[in-house]
């Protein structure tokens, strides 16, 4: 098996069967995200404390790179301190958009992601999950949109 079999296999395991996907109880940060050129939309529910995201849910339609990303992203992001998390998503956006540039191995399963870059309509399927992950952790109250 070869590395792109591998992404495809990731990416359609986590549309067929997303991880966090349903609503927080009681979540203190929230935001929703619009991608129009796609129709993907996303709500993301936050559980944060001081800088560290003790929990994340989502719930949404879109198509299986945004639900895919979404997913991985709520495992990445579980756990940990709001500042590595905007780092990850300056790495993410990296791999995303910059075609020369190499994976980092601290991407770690997002690496699955990667091969989206060679689609640039669909790098805004795999991004509104992290714009919409950003405008919670800075509790904006206007909906997220890529356009
Ligand atoms: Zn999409």
């Amino acid at each position: 098996m070869d590395l792109a079999d591998l992404y495809r296999d990731v990416i359609v395991d986590h549309n067929k069967r997303p991880r966090n996907f349903g609503r927080l109880e009681h979540p203190n940060r929230t935001a929703e995200g619009h991608n129009p050129l796609c129709g993907d939309k996303l709500h993301i529910f936050l559980d944060v404390e001081g800088d560290l995201i003790r929990d994340i849910r989502f719930e949404g339609r879109g198509c299986a790179i945004s639900t895919a990303s979404a997913s991985l992203m709520s495992e990445a992001v579980k756990g940990r301190r709001v500042a590595d998390v905007q780092h990850l998503f300056a790495s993410v956006h990296d791999m995303l958009t910059r075609h020369d540039a190499p994976v980092p191995a601290e991407l770690g399963k997002l690496a699955a992601l990667s091969g989206v870059r060679e689609y640039p309509a669909r790098v805004k399927c795999a991004s509104l999950c992290w714009h919409t992950l950003n405008a919670a952790l800075a509790d904006e109250a206007a909906p997220v949109t890529t356009e």
